[in-house]
């Protein structure tokens, strides 16, 4: 039978009072909830021990606390662990977690669609179609099993754990999806709860200008910017909102970024590509661009993919780019090539999934299986 008890996980401190009032609670009985959610990570409402007993039965019988089901987990040797997540309509998306160096904390990376809209040629998740946004549930979920993966709960009063940062940079464009990736990220902020300071949370886009403001004055976050080339003809042929947005619209989008000052400074990624993006003239025009804004960058040499159509970079030019950067006064670090034994670039593992299920389907079509376990719609969706 299906289970049709609401997930509470996903709802803003405002609806989550609105159901406790619903179901004949006190509206203060959300704040003693909200804690064991989110900061205890309790997923047994009968294990909440600050909650009456009868209360417990009553969430018991109307609620759920869900996270995405664990489909795989990979750990590299170089300490990245990768999720892949299904949800309850058979839709799967990726999560990632990277150390710093020094191992001692680390960033989440956050999927905000399954797919997306847009065709980055550099990127494999460009090369999957859109097929949904994702619920504030399914995107501060992730969060929610990175941490049970390490063991995190509940939060130190101290802040100390590994997990500490979040970017939006996974599988899928975060301001396309904005309002629930807003819902998502003000859970993962809230100080009662998972308490991840916004100052430790960075949204990425590919440059959707219309919501950057709101981005700024909503959430406060970190801004990171996929740059990736310094003319619109390079950018529109790697970016096709670019088309949209040209640079000179995106950059006086940064510029108009509200809270962005020296001591939060927008990051620029840069992909290294060979030949196309990556010469001392590239660099010396990348420094006039972003000329008086408050700019570090972030160097990713391009991890390639099986069909991408580019090579990274050389290691010498990739050195020189960043020297001509930080001699005039920029942070740009070259990224580290993290997990590169766990199907690291972005989407990968999603695909490979895909793929196991598609050749699962054919093999089953071959044997003439077509049973109720494997329906028509999920037929579909591993085939396409
Ligand atoms: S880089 Fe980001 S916006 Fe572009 S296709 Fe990949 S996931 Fe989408």
């Amino acid at each position: 039978m299906t289970d049709t008890r609401k997930n509470l996980i996903g709802l803003s401190r405002e609806d989550l009072t609105a159901e406790m009032v619903a179901i004949g609670e006190k509206p203060y009985r959300a704040k003693q909830l909200w804690h064991q959610l989110y900061n205890r990570g309790e997923t047994d409402f009968f294990n909440m021990t600050t909650i009456s007993k009868v209360m417990q039965q009553r969430l018991h019988e109307q609620f759920v606390v869900e996270r995405p089901r664990l489909e795989r987990e990979m750990s590299s040797v170089d300490g990245t662990r990768k999720w892949l997540l299904g949800f309850p309509d058979g839709n799967e998306a990726e999560t990632v977690f990277i150390p710093d160096m020094d191992e001692e904390r680390g960033t989440v990376c956050i999927s905000s669609q399954v797919g997306c809209t847009l065709t980055c040629t550099f990127c494999h998740t460009g090369t999957q179609l859109l097929v949904r946004n994702l619920t504030p549930a399914e995107i501060v979920g992730q969060f929610m099993v990175a941490r049970d993966s390490y063991g995190e709960w509940p939060t130190p009063d101290d802040g100390g754990r590994k997990l500490s940062n979040i970017v939006m940079m996974g599988m899928g464009e975060p301001m396309f999806n904005f309002d629930n990736v807003a819902t998502a990220l003000k859970i993962a902020m809230d100080g009662d709860g998972i308490g991840i300071s916004k100052r430790r949370i960075t949204l990425s886009t590919s440059g959707v200008v219309p919501m950057m403001k709101r981005c700024g004055e909503e959430l406060g976050v970190n801004l990171a910017i996929s740059l990736h080339a310094v003319t619109d003809e390079l950018r529109s042929e790697l970016m096709p909102i670019n088309k949209k947005y040209p640079l000179k619209v995106l950059m006086q989008a940064c510029r108009d970024y509200p809270g962005a000052s020296n001591s939060r400074r927008i990051t620029f990624e840069y992909i290294m590509l060979k030949g196309l993006n990556d010469s001392a003239a590239d660099a010396k025009k990348l420094l006039q661009l972003i000329r008086g804004l408050p700019a570090k960058f972030n160097l990713i040499p391009f991890n390639p993919w099986p069909g991408s159509a580019y090579e990274c970079s050389a290691p010498a030019d990739i050195r020189r780019f960043s020297d001509i950067l930080q001699d005039n006064g920029y942070s740009a670090p070259i990224r580290a090539s993290r997990g590169s034994d766990i199907l690291a670039a972005c989407g990968q593992l999603r695909s490979e999934s895909q793929r196991q299920k598609c050749s699962r389907l054919t093999e089953r079509l071959a044997q003439g299986i077509d049973d109720e376990h494997f329906p028509a719609q999920r037929q579909q969706q591993a085939i396409s």
